[in-house]
């Protein structure tokens, strides 16, 4: 089985990294980074500019575009957008989008009009409904019309808990899907992912959490549709074991971890894994103890390479997860 360790990236310069750390492509590219950098609403030609930058860059990694993704906690400064009580429930991502169509169809237009010979994928972020996936599609299908461009590959990054528990419907319509499990785990949970005072619910090795996160996969792979996770859960190390074993085959993440992720990968067999976490699912039943089986398994499949992790291992016995 072939693991892919693609990079999340924000700005152009990013993708040095993910060249010089040995990404097999890019799973994430957080577009809405250009929004933040700059005092006021990039115009259609700086944007066409970050995205040839992107594009030129990227190379033959095959960068996947998540669409603008503002709201919630990310609302650039020079944006009046009304102030909302429950910022994370509300007008955020593909919501935000659908209702802004002219920014949506510049911003399309930016980066169809940068992509010359590339192959790249859009993502869209923040999807609850199948409306709203339709509606995203057919914008963008309209725009490549309109500007003779090739359509690209367009998958759904699931973040909100309804989309993924349905993902079986939603498969045959996508290219490929992603897991946004930063924002996943916040929904799930009902636990805000910048609120101090709940973060110690914010715990990935949640039984019932990796349950629905093999059952996506499962369900994905049944599909025979290509699905990886971009959350910061698949760049950190001590989960590499667990993920791998749900089944994953896609991790996305920060540059700088690619190394040490694809060395774990490395390490251990993917059906051996594979048994051993079915087994943890099936017989864990409240997550005190699956952080001691988490360790446990990471020590006993890991073996003799062991202590080239230790450090990192050691970590999950002293954290809050
Ligand atoms: C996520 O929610 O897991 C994700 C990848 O997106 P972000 O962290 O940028 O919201
Ligand atoms: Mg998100």
């Amino acid at each position: 089985v072939h693991i892919h360790v693609y990079a999340n990236v924000a700005l152009p310069d990013d993708i040095d990294y993910a060249h010089k750390f040995g990404a097999d492509g890019i799973g994430l590219v957080r577009s809405e980074f250009l929004f933040f950098q700059n005092k006021k609403l990039p115009q259609f030609n700086e944007q066409v500019e970050y995205y040839n930058q992107i594009f030129t860059k990227s190379k033959s990694l095959h960068p996947i575009i998540r669409i603008l993704d503002i709201g919630g906690d990310k609302i650039p400064t020079y944006m009046k957008i009304p102030k909302e009580f429950n910022p994370y429930m509300g007008w955020r991502g593909i919501r935000f989008l659908l209702k802004k169509k002219e920014l949506f169809e510049e911003h399309l237009s930016a980066i169809m009009s940068a992509a010359v010979n590339i192959d790249y994928s859009l993502m869209i972020p923040m999807v609850s409904t199948f409306n709203e996936w339709k509606e995203a599609k057919g914008i963008i299908y309209q725009i490549a019309h309109k500007l003779k461009k090739p359509v690209p590959k367009i998958g759904i990054l699931f973040e909100v808990p309804l989309a993924l528990l349905d993902i079986k419907n939603f498969l045959p319509e996508l290219d490929f899907a992603s897991i946004g499990t930063n924002d996943l785990i916040q929904y799930l949970l009902a636990a805000d992912r910048n609120n101090a005072n709940v973060s110690y619910l914010h715990n990935p090795i949640d039984i019932s959490f990796l349950n629905i996160i093999h059952n996506a996969i499962l369900t994905a792979k049944r599909a025979g549709k290509p699905i990886s996770i971009c959350g910061e859960i698949a760049g950190n190390p001590l989960y590499t074991v667990l993920l791998l074993g749900l089944g994953l085959t896609r991790f996305s993440i920060t540059p700088h971890n690619i190394p040490i992720i694809k060395e774990i990968i490395s390490r251990v067999s993917f059906t051996d894994v594979q048994e051993k976490v079915i087994h943890l699912l099936r017989h864990s039943h409240h997550s005190d103890s699956t952080k001691k089986q988490v360790y446990n398994l990471n020590k006993e499949l890991l073996d003799k390479f062991y202590h080239n992790f230790k450090t990192y291992f050691e970590l999950i016995e002293n954290s809050d997860v």
